[in-house]
């Protein structure tokens, strides 16, 4: 704006043989090629108006007094605050001296801004109503004087009590916190423009800025929810596919436990974690069955004949009596045994057990189990046999042990109770009793003989 002035007083001063005529043609060209005045004029030296676009504002040929002529009378580029200008309206006037090339003083080209009409800040600014957001322009003078605002009942006022307003005068820009004249919480920028000393400041409401937000927030969580949960099942999917081999292990291991029969898996992992601790615990556990099967074995086996003891007796009975599986029993016990023992020494007694129960294995039929029952006694279980037909296993265990020869070389005996389940007795308990009874009558009656249970 202040340009174009110049160029058009510049202009002027250059062509000192204009007329009238041809400098009110130059100030309607200004007028209208620009939009920047809402009036120009040329006021001569001595106030009178020789020149005015747009004619209609009817100054012409009048002497203009008050602030324009003291504005007149300072020969200087000028922009007032706002005043009510010789048309009666309230104005803002940049002006800017014309001198002829002898440099005497010709008066000066005044341009003005009709502030309560419509006028270039409108134009720069946009509307001077207030958004549809409730956000708008306001614009000060160096005065603190409202220059535009969208109430334009207000412009002209003085606002130098609004902290902004109070920041623009000291000449600075920012940004702040407000509270307006009717009490709405408004967000403010504010702008400093040097050239001017005019500060333009927006404002648009917090409740506005809030609402922006919170749509906003509300549309990312829209966006991110689903991906989030798609996500969130993945990470169960992959965490489930990662536990199963654990879980699957720790079943096992409870199982295992628990007593329970339980296979370690045997498939490779493609989880390596889960393929080394699933290796570690079939290690574990294949050692682990195997000192057990060999206590178990400790358990049930005489350490000196080596063959099951009477712990594996009771449980074979107890196997076959829950099944009704019908046997024989024979009890046997080496006759004299005691006179072995004093005579050659226990050694040589240990060596007749061992001798003794390797006879009693060859000379068993199939089927037929035998027991280190304790002490110099044994126990010979026969499945399905009658205790007739165990009595005839009984004797060719006592022939045999009588014929073959031991490591003493002298013949030793044995005597033989028999009896039947569940024709002499419906318990293991009580069967081995009564064999244990016909052991002793074989005894009463001379030893080295079989003798069935009655
Ligand atoms: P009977 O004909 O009445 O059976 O007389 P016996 O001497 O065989 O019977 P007794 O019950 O009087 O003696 C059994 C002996 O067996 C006593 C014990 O010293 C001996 N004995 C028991 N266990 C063992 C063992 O493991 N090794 C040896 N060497 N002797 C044993
Ligand atoms: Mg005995
Ligand atoms: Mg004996």
């Amino acid at each position: 704006m202040r340009k174009s002035l110049e160029e058009t007083a510049t202009y002027l001063t250059n062509h000192e043989e204009q007329s009238d005529q041809d400098i009110q043609e130059q100030i309607e060209l200004l007028r209208n090629g620009s939009n920047y005045f809402n009036s120009l004029s040329w006021i001569d030296q001595n106030g009178v108006v020789r020149s005015l676009s747009p004619l209609s504002v009817g100054l012409k040929g009048e002497k203009i007094t008050g602030v324009t002529k003291k504005v007149l009378d300072s020969r200087q580029a000028t922009l007032t605050s706002p005043y009510i200008g010789p048309s009666g309206r309230l104005i803002v006037l940049m002006s800017q001296p014309l001198y002829d090339q002898n440099g005497t003083y010709r008066g000066m080209i005044g341009g003005t801004i009709y502030l309560q009409e419509s006028n270039v800040l409108n134009d720069l600014l946009g509307n001077d109503i207030v958004e549809e957001n409730g956000s708008y322009y306001y614009v000060v003078g160096p005065e603190g004087k409202l220059l535009f605002h969208p109430n334009r009942n207000r412009i002209g006022q003085e606002v130098t009590d609004n902290p902004i307003v109070q920041k623009l005068m000291e000449g600075e820009s920012g940004k702040r916190k407000v509270t307006n004249t009717i009490g709405i919480p408004m967000l403010a920028a504010y702008s400093y423009v040097p050239k001017t000393g005019w500060g333009v400041v927006q404002q648009t409401p917090v409740s506005y800025i809030d609402e922006l937000l919170t749509n906003n927030i509300q549309t990312l969580v829209l966006y991110i929810l689903p991906p989030y949960f798609i996500l969130l099942l993945l990470s169960i999917l992959v965490a489930r596919m990662l536990a199963k081999p654990f879980n699957d292990l720790a079943n096992v291991v409870n199982k295992l436990a628990s007593g329970q029969t339980a296979i370690v898996p045997r498939s490779q992992h493609w989880n390596r974690e889960a393929d080394l601790l699933t290796k570690s615990v079939r290690i574990a556990m294949s050692s682990m069955q195997e000192s057990n099967n060999k206590l178990l074995q400790e358990a049930t086996t005489d350490p000196l004949t080596e063959i099951p003891n009477r712990r594996k007796m009771n449980e074979v009975m107890d196997d076959w009596t829950r099944q009704g599986i019908a046997f024989s029993l024979l009890a046997i016990d080496i006759d004299h045994f005691k006179s072995i023992n004093d005579t050659y020494a226990h050694q040589a007694g240990d060596e007749v057990l061992k001798h003794l129960a390797s006879t009693l294995q060859s000379v068993l039929p199939e089927h037929g189990q035998c027991f280190r029952y304790g002490g110099e006694e044994f126990v010979v279980l026969l499945p399905h046999l009658s205790s007739k037909s165990a009595f005839g296993i009984a004797e060719r265990i006592r022939v045999t042990v009588q014929n073959v020869r031991n490591p003493l070389g002298k013949t030793i005996t044995v005597s033989i109770g028999v009896a039947e389940y569940p024709v002499h007795a419906q318990t293991a308990e009580n069967l081995f009793r009564r064999a244990d009874k016909a052991l002793y009558q074989a005894k009463i009656e001379g030893r080295n003989r079989s003798t069935i249970w009655s």
